[in-house]
């Protein structure tokens, strides 16, 4: 067959037809049909025929397509084992995609960027499966894969997690990475009848430019992380509570109590109402005190 450009309703429904392909609901799968979408996507995403690409869910190619034309290297990374052969018919025109059939979390991307792209950064760009959103962008800021950019669509409400801040009811874990990693910036609201099948919710698309250096000085992010995710496990509950109560921090109380003393936010303050540079501040003095501890009394 020769190249036939995806993206329209018609050209999906030959395709998924040729193949008798029926959509696996647990794998997330919502085909992007809209070439409008498509074009902001590649162009939020300014990508370059430098560019090494790395596509998470390329369902049929769609997209895919497009970065091929654009990027120097494509990689994508593609779950359901039924869409593979798919894929090689859609892509057989592009020289410079390779399609991995993996689980995006359970491939080691840095190992993959390492060899692939002598550990160059790397733009991700994708139309995500929306039930790993969260682990999937976390994953790619914390293992520390060189990315660059990621241009990413998501639910709607996700998106609006990324960009909130201090105080309502969507910010957590996700804002505070999304800030200490990279600037989000809102592509486009992106409505259900874009899809094949439709999605029961609104998406978006969203690009986070990782920063140079993060905005706040920690002496540990890894630690800095687990702290806020603890804050967060139990929303309802004080920070004091959320720290003491948390199975992966083992920090006295004593020590909990005094930093979040030092804070001057008052003791019943909840995780909710500190900002990144806060979070930064109670991380460095929780550690500094719990060094303190482990070197035992000071001399006098
Ligand atoms: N990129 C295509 C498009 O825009 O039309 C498909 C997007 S669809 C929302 C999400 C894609 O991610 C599906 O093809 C699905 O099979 C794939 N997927 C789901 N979970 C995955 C995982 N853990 N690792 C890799 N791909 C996954």
């Amino acid at each position: 067959m020769a190249e036939k450009t995806l993206g329209s309703p018609q050209n999906t429904i030959e395709i998924l037809k040729k193949y008798n392909f029926s959509f696996q609901k647990k794998y997330g799968q919502n085909f992007l049909i809209d070439t409008h979408v498509l074009d902001k996507i590649i162009e939020a995403a300014k990508i370059t025929q430098e560019d090494f690409v790395l596509e998470i869910g390329p369902g049929i190619g769609t997209m895919t397509q497009y970065l091929a034309r654009e990027a120097g290297r494509v990689l994508a990374v593609e779950i359901d084992r039924a869409l593979i052969p798919i894929l090689r018919d859609t892509l057989q025109d592009y020289e410079n995609v390779e399609i991995v059939n993996a689980d995006i979390l359970k491939l080691d991307i840095q190992r993959l960027v390492e060899e692939k792209n002598e550990g160059k950064p790397i733009k991700v760009v994708a139309n995500l499966p929306y039930y790993i959103t969260t682990p999937i962008i976390m994953g790619l800021f914390e293992s520390r894969v060189p990315v660059e950019s990621i241009t990413v669509m998501v639910q709607k409400e996700v998106a609006g997690r990324m960009q909130a801040g201090p105080g309502t009811k969507e910010y957590g874990a996700l804002s505070l990475a999304v800030r200490y990693y990279a600037k989000p910036y809102l592509v486009a609201n992106v409505p259900p009848n874009c899809f094949m099948p439709r999605p029961k919710v609104g998406s978006a698309v969203v690009r986070l430019t990782r920063n140079a250096e993060p905005p706040v000085e920690t002496e540990d992010d890894r630690f800095l992380f687990r702290l806020i995710r603890a804050s967060f496990n139990q929303r309802r509950k004080t920070l004091f509570n959320g720290l003491r109560n948390s199975a992966e921090l083992d920090i006295p109380k004593e020590v909990i109590a005094e930093s979040i003393e030092e804070l001057g936010k008052g003791a019943n303050v909840r995780g909710e109402a500190l900002s990144l540079q806060e979070f930064a501040l109670l991380g460095n003095s929780i550690l500094q005190k719990m060094h303190r501890l482990a070197d035992g009394p000071e001399e006098k």
